[in-house]
């Protein structure tokens, strides 16, 4: 190699110069200096790209679908009690929303009033066996 300030050979490797003294390391991390700058300018672009993702816009768009009374409405079908609980929420809201899944929202609440009404009449009517069945085991003996 040859020194870059004054002309003289010198040692592969040599940092400084010792004729001039003149520092030969910093032209050779010019180099990789210009190597690492012309990456940077191409990610800058990626990273104005990335922060408008679609999730965030979606909410507001979604902010109307009242997501409770939907909810409410498939619970109520497979846990009563459940789905009239997520139905009230559902109704108060619906009021919240603009109405928006109002008639969802009673029609869960009268679907899981059904159900539990059918449930309730269906324990009773347990019990009144059993009793009725406790009250036969009872009579049984004395026959
Ligand atoms: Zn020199």
């Amino acid at each position: 190699m040859f020194c870059s300030h004054c002309g003289k050979q010198l040692a592969d490797g040599s940092a400084v110069c010792p004729y001039c003294g003149a520092q030969l390391k910093a032209a050779q991390q010019q180099v990789p200096f210009d190597g690492n700058g012309s990456p940077a300018p191409d990610r800058q672009p990626i990273y104005t790209q990335a922060p408008p993702p679609p999730p965030p816009q979606v909410y507001p768009a979604g902010d109307t679908t009242n997501v409770l009374a939907i909810v409410g409405f498939i619970l109520a079908f497979f846990v009563p009690i459940a789905g009239l609980v997520c139905s009230i929420l559902g109704k108060k809201k619906a009021a919240e929303l603009g109405g928006s899944g109002q008639g969802l929202a009673t029609a869960g609440v009268v679907i899981s009033s059904i159900e539990i009404a059918i449930y309730v009449l269906a324990v009773l009517v347990y019990v009144i066996i059993i009793i009725a069945a406790i009250g036969a085991a009872g009579t049984m003996p004395t026959y």
